[in-house]
């Protein structure tokens, strides 16, 4: 299948502002994003870049950084790398129709040595290190027996932390400072 096939065929793009385009940046490394997306039920869409796109996956109760939650992540379709900075208004009866901010962003680090992204995708389990700016540290992405769902994970490492809960106390987004509700008309 060609890349992105899924994304594209997906969208009206005179009817959706999401963006088509699939340049990365010059950042140092692989990016991951968070979006926090606001659709039929809210979820938090966590995108990192694997083999030129974003591989993407919806978590209903967004990430955690105690290592004693498993957060199921459903793989949705590849998303392209413009995507990263998108944040606004999808039209209601648009795909995904709702509001997304960028909930957090930043590079990360493939933990293992001796296989790469595309392999560990591959094969079902994905480590990496995370370097936004709520989330840091490790984190593990397990493929399930049921189809299209993994769980995320915190490793057990310095940046793990049981009392915490980014989810609930840092709402906002790390590009504009905006909450969902910022976008909501009265
Ligand atoms: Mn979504």
């Amino acid at each position: 299948m060609e890349k992105l096939e899924d994304y594209l065929k997906k969208r009206n793009f005179e009817k959706s502002p999401e963006p088509g385009d699939n340049k990365r940046g010059s950042t140092k490394g692989p990016i991951f994003l968070i979006q926090k997306h606001s659709a039929s039920s809210l979820h938090y869409d966590f995108r990192l870049e694997i083999g030129g796109v974003l591989k993407s996956w919806a978590i209903p109760k967004g990430p955690s950084v105690d290592p004693s939650q498993k957060r199921l992540a459903i793989e949705t379709e590849d998303h392209p790398l413009g995507y990263a900075n998108f944040e606004g208004i999808i039209p209601e009866e648009e795909y995904g129709g709702g509001i997304v901010i960028v909930w957090d962003k930043g590079i990360f680090k493939n933990l293992k040595e001796k296989m790469s992204l595309e392999e560990s995708y591959n094969n079902g389990q994905i480590e990496v290190w995370l370097e936004g700016e709520k989330l840091k540290g490790g984190y593990v992405l397990v493929k399930t027996k049921r189809e299209e769902h993994w769980l995320l994970i915190k490793m057990k490492d310095e940046k793990a932390d049981a009392r915490k809960n980014p989810v609930s106390t840092k709402p906002q987004s790390v590009i504009s400072g905006k909450i969902i509700e910022d976008f909501k008309s009265n």
